[in-house]
């Protein structure tokens, strides 16, 4: 039902996504470099309070709280044998605060490695972990998955079979894009059409990006319109930081305000956005102006 109403809405009006969630955990004390997955077990208010303040914001879509909810990742964290527990109880969490206000997209970050023959990892291995991992998030409520950062073209088709062949209806699919001399690529060297094309043909029914050090958002109107020329029918997704980070005095800030993430919202739109929201530094302030433009009705 829900996925339902969500394909429909999407057809009919731009939604409008959550911001980021470990930035926001590491404001919590989530210390960088520690698992946050792990919250959903062991601080479960604390992931319902991220949540309530992205739904308070206006966010059409709440994200949850298993970017490396994988048995890879988890498993450098000594959580391997975790990844059912942790993952539904992320899915349980948005889902709960989500109620009849928003969506939950179940997501998934990278495994954290390269596949063959660049690196080590076997092909079905990842796909077996993201099963594991999508499974999981069904089953915990999401209404959709989201497959994000990604790199590597291989490994997001990986992920986004992995999903539809868990039962997700819809399957969200972004990478991650950074500047080269010849255009905006993938870590991996891939171009915007190339990596749209293999999302599409994994059989994604969003594709985007997310993220993305180094660009700001003049560069993601670019992005945005090299991604929809790409995707043609497919609906595009862009989800900006909230510029690069900044280190001073210790502490990482980041330079994009709420009222600027606020006044890219249109052009990101007017660009053929269908979704907008934010990635590392975003807040539920940034979330909550973009809402102020971005119109619930049609
Ligand atoms: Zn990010």
């Amino acid at each position: 039902m829900r996925t339902e109403s969500l394909r429909r809405e999407l057809a009919r009006r731009p939604l409008l996504c959550d911001g980021a969630t470990g930035t926001q955990l590491q404001s919590m004390g989530l210390a960088p470099g520690a698992c946050g997955e792990l919250w959903n077990a062991a601080h479960p208010e604390r992931v319902r309070e991220l949540h309530r303040r992205y739904v308070a914001a206006g966010a059409d879509l709440l994200t949850t709280n298993t970017f490396g909810g994988n048995a890879f990742v988890l498993g450098n964290h000594g959580a391997a044998a975790r990844v059912r527990e942790l993952n539904l109880a992320g899915a349980r969490l948005a889902r709960e605060l989500a109620g009849d206000a928003a969506w939950v997209l179940g997501d998934i970050g990278p495994f954290g490695g390269m596949l063959e023959p660049l690196g080590d990892t076997l092909p079905e291995d990842a796909e077996k972990a993201f099963r594991e991992q999508a499974a999981a998030l069904l089953e915990g409520g999401a209404d959709a998955i989201l497959v994000e950062t990604m790199s590597d073209p291989a490994e997001l088709t990986l992920a986004v079979r992995a999903a539809k062949s868990t039962g997700a209806k819809i399957v969200i699919a972004t990478y991650a894009f950074q500047k080269s001399a010849v255009g905006l690529r993938t870590m991996m060297g891939t171009t915007v059409a190339d990596a749209v094309s293999a999302a599409v043909t994994a059989g994604a029914d969003v594709v985007g990006a997310n993220c993305g050090t180094e660009l700001s958002l003049v560069d993601y109107e670019k992005l945005t319109a090299e991604l929809v020329a790409a995707a043609k029918s497919t609906p595009v997704i862009v989800q900006p930081n909230a510029g690069s980070p900044i280190l001073r005095d210790g502490k990482i800030s980041y330079a994009e305000s709420a009222a600027e993430f606020a006044a890219a919202a249109p052009r990101l739109l007017a660009a053929g956005a269908r979704i907008v929201g934010g990635c590392c530094g975003s807040t539920p302030e940034h979330i909550a102006a973009m809402r102020a433009v971005v119109k619930r009705s049609a």
